[in-house]
């Protein structure tokens, strides 16, 4: 049993075991507190694998490459972020470092630590303050955000020179998609659920 806030009266409810894909509703206002998600630890797994491997292929693989007559250059994601604090550009280095690069493998990573041991019903270590964690950086990842910023300067520096983007930029457009897919398909009261079933 634990206690949810109605996100419109604020009213507090204590919620009791919920059947699958069965909706709580407020008693006062009526709104929908949340609704119980259908095999959620698979799919949340599943994405966040998907999206792992999207993840690495994004950062190995070249992320545009520049065509400037006879000369070719290759940047990788992380080459450009190292680029960028050469140039002393030292906000946008760590905002795109944060943003594209930690954040993202911090939630996918945070997701795994909770979901694998849930799936295999056992218990780890920390899972409840990790959980926390990732319920609080959950609003900073503003990957898409910063990925339209790269694509604008794409297109802007593809007016001096020839820019034919990597196989990373597919990939993490792609990411963006699975990475919202995995967090939309947490149930995050069944995690509580579980984590506090024997704490
Ligand atoms: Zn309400």
């Amino acid at each position: 049993m634990h206690q949810i806030a109605c996100h419109e009266c604020d009213l507090i409810h204590d919620i009791p075991p919920m059947p699958s894909r069965g909706a709580a509703c407020c008693v006062r206002c009526g709104s929908v507190l949340f609704r119980a998600q259908e095999n959620s630890i698979d799919r949340t797994l599943a994405w966040t694998i998907a999206g792992l491997v999207l993840y690495v292929v994004g950062v190995s693989f070249p992320f545009l490459a520049m065509k400037n007559g006879p000369i070719s250059n290759e940047t990788g994601l992380l080459t450009g972020i190292q680029l960028l604090f050469d140039q002393g550009i030292i906000p946008l280095a760590t905002l795109v470092l944060l943003t594209c690069v930690l954040i993202p493998l911090l939630q996918m990573l945070g997701l795994l630590y909770i979901f694998i041991p849930l799936k295999l019903n056992i218990r780890v270590k920390y899972a409840v303050p990790v959980f926390r964690l990732f319920k609080h950086i959950k609003p900073w990842s503003m990957m898409e955000i910063y990925m339209l910023g790269i694509l604008v300067s794409i297109v802007k520096l593809g007016k001096m020179a020839t820019i034919v983007p990597g196989l990373a930029v597919i990939a993490f457009g792609l990411l963006i998609f699975v990475l919202s897919f995995a967090l939309s398909a947490v149930d995050e009261h069944m995690v509580w659920e579980k984590l506090g079933e024997d704490s």
